[in-house]
């Protein structure tokens, strides 16, 4: 692991949580950015707020197998920790990057004791079962570990952000914030998962994406709105031959399905050859 250090100058490079409590021990304004991995502009772009506003940005790399609900899934998921250093070190925006081993985090593999309540069994977590219990124990660790002041998450993944903030609110002094959806210039939100999509899957995706825009402006004018999204969501399925597993319109506020545009955000996921797709707008 070692060769991958050379050339970091200003970017330190930790594997264990003995040397990042160590070299963060100094800095009380500590920004944090939890990934797993393959980096894009997405997380750079989370990065970038994290150096605006903190003294210090930690990044952390792990892919955390306890959120995967799937085996094969976690065993595709792109993984490339070289390129992500060199990305991260000529961003220059970072000041350490953890990357964990699984028993630095957690003691053992048991089933995490974190529940969800019934009310936010909800999209993906309906979908993906134990797949937040796993999100919320590895941040619920990282938190612990890193102690930040803020920690930045992406609005792509709006509903882990929400059970997020609202699982650390209770626990830790830590603020999250919440940051914009980067999206490429065919509109698809960037995500590591795109690397595992073929040309004619991106083009397909960028085709899904504009006109589910055309669909939440006309929306409007539609009665009762989630009624009108299962319409969408059958015609969605045959017409580009996906499965879609939600097509709603929920408050942003409570995550709650809703008839109001203006506190809403139209909610998607969705399988593209294999790959599962998550997207709100
Ligand atoms: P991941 O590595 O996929 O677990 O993502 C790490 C963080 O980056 C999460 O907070 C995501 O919500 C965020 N993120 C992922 N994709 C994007 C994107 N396209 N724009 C902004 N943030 C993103």
């Amino acid at each position: 692991m070692f060769y991958l250090f050379k050339n970091f100058t200003q970017m330190k490079i930790l594997l264990n949580k003995t040397s990042l409590t160590k070299s963060l021990r100094h800095f009380s304004d500590i920004g944090f950015v939890p990934t797993m991995g393959s980096i894009h502009q997405g997380h750079l772009s989370l990065i970038g707020r994290s150096n605006q506003i903190c003294h210090k940005t930690v990044v952390s790399i792990f892919v955390n197998p306890k959120q995967f609900n799937n085996k094969k899934d976690f065993k595709t998921y792109p993984k490339n920790i070289k390129k992500d250093l060199k990305i991260l070190n000529q961003s220059k925006t970072v000041d350490f990057v953890y990357i964990p081993k699984f028993k630095d985090i957690f003691k053992n593999n048991k089933k995490t004791k974190i529940k969800l309540i019934k009310k936010d069994k909800i999209l993906c977590a309906k979908f993906r079962k134990g797949h937040f219990e796993g999100v919320l124990d590895v941040m619920d660790k990282l938190t612990d570990i890193v102690r930040p002041n803020k920690i930045f998450m992406g609005n792509k993944d709006f509903q882990q952000l929400f059970l997020v903030k609202k699982y650390l609110k209770k626990k830790y002094n830590t603020d999250v914030v919440g940051c914009k959806t980067v999206r490429e210039k065919n509109k698809v939100a960037l995500s590591s998962r795109n690397y595992l999509l073929s040309k004619e899957n991106l083009i397909l995706a960028s085709k899904i994406v504009r006109k589910l825009i055309n669909v939440k402006k006309s929306i409007k004018n539609k009665k009762n709105k989630n009624k009108y999204l299962l319409t969408i969501k059958n015609d969605f399925q045959k017409q580009f031959k996906i499965k879609i597993e939600y097509l709603e319109l929920r408050d942003i506020n409570n995550l709650k399905l809703t008839n109001v545009i203006n506190t809403s955000r139209l909610f998607v996921a969705y399988y593209l050859n294999g790959v599962r797709l998550i997207d709100n707008l």
